[in-house]
């Protein structure tokens, strides 16, 4: 088979997710025949680099054999089971793993079966906690300009993404919207520390007038991914954790994105010593084989819920794919990774290396900031670099870039005009090296008129 007999096939069949389907009457869909480690391979022999491990799910490569093996084993043992009523041994493996690595307090495990429903999870706990409390006015949420949370209905109206959510808008919720902590926005000479600190003052105010009537703060700890890899400080999570407390509201860290080792740290909140009320986790929660989510709470939260069944206080949510047994036992392999290897300090080398490639861009006229929270990586392309300002997203830059690394053997997927590298952890330091290359010669490119 030849890529061009799947794509016509696909073409003729398929709708792609976040995809405007005429853009392939010119832009050649990739078909990808089979995956090992970060490369990935069509039905041609070409071979690409997954620098932003397929959407930001994948960490030990594609095919790895030990994550391989697991799902082999569990496999011939069960495939599924109903969660509700029953149990498995690879789900309570799993939450014991996952209370013993996440934040101090996190000590319940309420499964999905991806990110945005875990987010719906925690905002439907959130305010029916409150309900449960007697405090049934407490139902809106705050949540932070430039954030994502997810496509559904009740995380778009959470969220801050306006090509995602304008047209939507007439079917969503409204939420509070604070100006986000984002470094990108610093004033000049000022620190990401100061920027943080004076982003958090309109946080407090919000909190202050809104707290009667708030039932939880919603972020994305350290960076807000989706709307460019927008970074800020980690004291901005540690002021807010106080706020919450001293306002009586919530605070959900949506690590979905940010978890498992993407900002440094296992979880981006320890980096800022806080348990959140709720840490919503997917995406590489399963090493990016298999869709699973989890929301980690308080007892103190799942108390709220216990009760007899008449007092109709139970949290009465479910998902048919709810705590799969593959996909848990898929994430048990991710886990016994990350111990086996040492992976969270040898990520340390590889993420320096990131820094040593893209040092050189911070000059480029066109690149506004190279900017980096562990591993990732995220290179602003700008008009006008004094001005800070923006190319016009019609413009569509970054798909030059796209294309340009696609031609040289690498997936790189800017978000409007930021490049970024988001790479599987087995990513090695030449593979980095090409990376840095092609993104360079991609941004000269599309930075022409
Ligand atoms: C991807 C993402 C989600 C949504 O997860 P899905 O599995 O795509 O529904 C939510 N929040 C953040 C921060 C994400 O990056």
């Amino acid at each position: 088979m030849r890529n061009q007999d799947l794509v016509d096939r696909d073409l003729s069949v398929l709708w792609h997710p976040c995809t405007q389907m005429k853009d392939h009457e010119w832009l050649p869909l990739v078909p990808i025949k089979r995956g090992q480690g970060v490369w990935l391979e069509d039905y041609e022999g070409n071979r690409y680099i997954d620098a932003i491990s397929s959407w930001w799910v994948n960490l030990f490569g594609h095919a790895n054999p030990r994550i391989n093996q697991a799902v082999k084993d569990q496999l011939d043992t069960l495939e599924h089971v109903i969660l509700a009523g029953f149990s498995h041994e690879p789900v309570v493996e799993l939450s014991e793993r996952l209370v013993e690595l996440t934040p101090p307090g996190l000590q319940r495990c309420f499964y999905a079966d991806n990110g945005s429903s875990a987010v719906e999870v925690a905002l439907k706990m959130s305010y029916h906690y409150w309900r449960n409390q007697g405090r049934p006015a407490k139902h809106k949420f705050i949540t932070l300009s430039n954030s994502y949370h997810g496509e559904t209905l009740g995380t778009l109206g959470v969220g801050d993404v306006a090509l995602y959510k304008e047209t939507y808008k007439p079917l969503l919720m409204e939420a509070i919207t604070v100006p986000s902590p984002d470094a990108w926005q610093r004033e000049a000479g000022e620190s990401w520390e100061d920027c943080a600190e004076r982003a958090f003052l309109a946080m407090e105010r919000a909190l202050e007038q809104h707290a009667h009537e708030a039932a939880a703060v919603i972020v994305e700890p350290l960076v807000q991914c989706a709307t460019g890899m927008r970074m800020y400080h980690p004291i901005y999570l540690k002021r807010l954790r106080d706020a919450c407390d001293r306002h009586g509201v919530h605070l959900i860290a949506d690590e979905i994105a940010v978890g498992f080792g993407r900002t440094g740290t296992l979880f981006a909140c320890e980096q800022a010593g806080i348990t959140p009320d709720f840490m919503c986790l997917s995406k590489g929660l399963t090493g990016g084989y298999l869709p699973l989510a989890v929301v980690m709470t308080t007892e103190a939260m799942y108390q709220a819920f216990y009760d007899d069944y008449a007092s109709l206080r139970a949290f009465l949510h479910s998902h048919s794919y709810t705590g799969n047994p593959l996909a848990c036992r898929t994430a048990l392999a991710t886990l016994d990774i990350f111990k086996q290897d040492n992976v969270i300090a040898r990520n340390r080398r590889l993420a320096e290396k990131m820094a040593e490639v893209a040092a050189p861009l911070a000059d480029h006229p066109h690149v506004g900031e190279v900017r980096q929270t562990g591993m990732i990586l995220a290179i602003e392309m700008v008009k006008d670099k004094a001005a800070r300002a923006p190319f016009p997203w019609q413009e569509r830059r970054g798909l030059k870039v796209y294309q340009h690394a696609l031609r040289n053997r690498a997936l790189l997927r800017p978000l409007g005009n930021v490049v970024y590298f988001m790479p599987p952890y087995v990513i090695t330091e030449e593979e980095i090296e090409h990376l840095g290359r092609v993104a360079a010669e991609g941004i000269d490119l599309a930075v022409r008129d």
